[in-house]
């Protein structure tokens, strides 16, 4: 299989297209998932992100009135999709692989049985926190930073095992990390952030993906600084159209992100969620066209399965 950071050198400053998809939630047909895709396949998309899911508790009550709390994967089968993409539509599937709720001995297993697949690339994450606790807790046992997982990614691709004496034979993987042109919403202050940010590039990561942004200058200012600091990696920009008024506020609360006056003002003056999701659309044009001026080696759009908004911008910019 082909390395991210292949296709954006065979690219030769093309800028590519590319998707990141979310699971079903559990009970769910895949096929829908894989057919609302299937449109965007026009575009070539080289490569496919999938995420992963930590799992969430649930609490159920008993007959004697007691309640059980039970942790519930709300959307497993990150590495069942990557292996249906790669069939049905021939592209590379990147997973995502995550810190939270793995120990060190489950993350070795996966990456094993993603290297079995023949899946190369994978994007290192610590994850979000459990949602009903809130901040991020390790499972017993496994990492409490990204950074720490690449480096088991990258001792892995040496040969080297958890607890294996000899060496074991090396996994090839292109390892991908996030980066926060905006910086983490846990992080006290931006140089903060970006001193961790810069640890998992000195710890192995090949490229970059960005958290989403819907001004272009952060962007532009987020790779200056990599540069500035001798971060030579791709940088590919993450985007996803607002399609929603309400968006305004939770994408800034969840993402740590500032919205650009002039989209704020131009969403206030719709009136249904129809007219945001088309200043969304044109917006997303208007961000990617000043991005490919720029050479980014990718556009990387936000899917969250739905993928009409995507098919209008890619259609006006590739
Ligand atoms: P890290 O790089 O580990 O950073 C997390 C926080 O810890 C930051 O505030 C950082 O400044 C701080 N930090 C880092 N190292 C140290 C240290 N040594 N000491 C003290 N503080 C430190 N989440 C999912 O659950 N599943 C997904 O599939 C998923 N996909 C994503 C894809 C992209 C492109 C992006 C941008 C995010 C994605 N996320 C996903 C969300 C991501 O998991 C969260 O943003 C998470 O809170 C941070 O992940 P990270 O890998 O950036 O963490």
């Amino acid at each position: 299989m082909t390395k991210v950071t292949e296709y954006i050198s065979q690219a030769n400053g093309k800028t590519l297209f590319s998707i990141e998809i979310i699971p079903p939630l559990k009970g769910q047909n895949i096929n829908q998932l894989l057919d609302s895709v299937e449109p965007l396949m026009e575009f070539k998309p080289p490569f496919v992100d999938v995420t992963y899911h930590r799992e969430e508790v649930i609490e159920k009550q008993l007959e004697n009135g007691l309640i059980r709390r039970i942790p519930v994967r709300k959307r497993p089968g990150t590495v069942g999709i990557c292996a249906r993409l790669m069939e049905r539509f021939k592209v590379d599937a990147v997973p995502h692989i995550i810190c939270g709720g793995f120990t060190k001995e489950e993350t070795e297993d996966m990456l094993i049985d993603l290297h079995y697949l023949g899946i190369d690339n994978v994007l290192v994450l610590r994850g979000d926190p459990e949602k009903s606790v809130g901040v991020f807790k390790p499972k017993e046992g496994g990492h409490c930073y990204a950074s720490q997982l690449i480096e088991q990614v990258v001792n892995m691709n040496k040969g080297i095992l958890l607890h294996e004496e000899t060496q074991g034979y090396p996994t090839d993987f292109c390892i991908g990390t996030a980066g926060y042109p905006e910086k983490h919403l846990e992080a006290p202050d931006f140089d903060t952030d970006f001193n961790y940010f810069k640890a998992k590039i000195d710890a192995g990561a090949d490229y970059i993906v960005t958290q989403m942004f819907f001004d272009n200058q952060k962007y532009f200012q987020f790779v200056e600084r990599c540069r500035a600091e001798g971060i030579t990696v791709p940088i590919i920009p993450g985007l996803k159209p607002l399609s929603t008024k309400k968006q305004l506020t939770v994408l800034p609360k969840i993402f740590h992100l500032d919205m650009p006056e002039e989209l704020v003002k131009e969403v206030e003056k719709c009136e249904t969620d129809t007219e945001v999701r088309q200043v969304g659309i044109e917006w997303g044009i208007q961000q990617s066209k000043e991005l490919m001026a720029y050479g980014v080696p990718v556009l990387h759009f936000y899917t969250m399965g739905k993928s009409d908004n995507v098919m209008k911008i890619a259609r006006e910019v590739f």
